[in-house]
């Protein structure tokens, strides 16, 4: 099979000011096309293995070579890992934003989850801004690049969700959590607005969290 570049669900400029749609047209037509091009590339050398995902939705495809990584063949698990860690990533960071309203001005919750993942998230951090800030603080801590990610642990009886952070292009899949939210923390997501200021850009990311979407993965 050959892994295609998703369609964005909105413009580029959809989630203006906040992200600014030159990033997010160089974002998705460069650096997640290298990703699903170099992803290909090396399911080339290996066109048995290529097929044993055959046939299924691409990130249920992803999916199952991400949580499995051992078993794809040696001299190219680590092209999967980057490549195909970078087109499930990219291809999730779409899906988990949106623009909060369609005529640009922000509703008074604006970036506040509703719902069981609200509850969940009370639960487990105490309030959203308790969360809020957990989260932060741990995608500005990253060193070089990567991801910051609340993922569910569905091995325990009652969901358990946590904060975690990966380097690269690495995924919570990998240890066996799946992701809820993601935040991309790669200078490419933010240099040509913030430059150095993570924190800033991180802060905004904030305003443009479809909850909805995280609500339907928690579900
Ligand atoms: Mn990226």
């Amino acid at each position: 099979m050959k892994y295609e570049l998703p369609k964005l669900p909105y413009a580029y400029d959809a989630l203006e000011p906040f992200i600014d749609a030159r990033t997010m047209e160089i974002h998705h037509t460069k650096h997640h096309q290298t990703y699903v091009t170099k992803l290909n590339e090396a399911l080339t050398k290996h066109p048995a293995f290529a097929e044993t995902t055959a046939g299924k939705p691409e990130l249920e495809s992803l999916e199952e070579l991400l949580a499995n990584l051992s078993a794809v063949p040696e001299d190219i698990r680590k092209a999967v890992q980057n490549h195909g860690g970078g087109h499930y990533n990219h291809s999730f960071f779409w899906r988990i934003m949106a623009p909060n309203s369609p005529t640009g001005d922000l509703p008074a919750q604006a970036g506040e989850p509703t719902g069981k993942i609200a509850d969940a998230i009370t639960k487990f951090f105490g309030d959203f801004a308790k969360f809020k800030e957990q989260f932060s603080n741990a995608a500005v801590s990253v060193f070089g690049s990567g991801w910051a990610w609340l993922a569910l642990s569905e091995q325990s009886e009652s969901k358990g969700l946590s904060i975690i952070t990966t380097s690269n292009q690495d995924n919570p899949i990998s240890q066996g959590l799946k992701p809820l939210l993601g935040l991309d923390i790669w200078e490419h997501a933010y240099y040509l607005k913030y430059q150095n200021r993570r924190s800033e850009y991180i802060e905004a990311w904030w305003n443009v969290v479809n909850w909805n979407e995280v609500e339907k993965l928690f579900i």
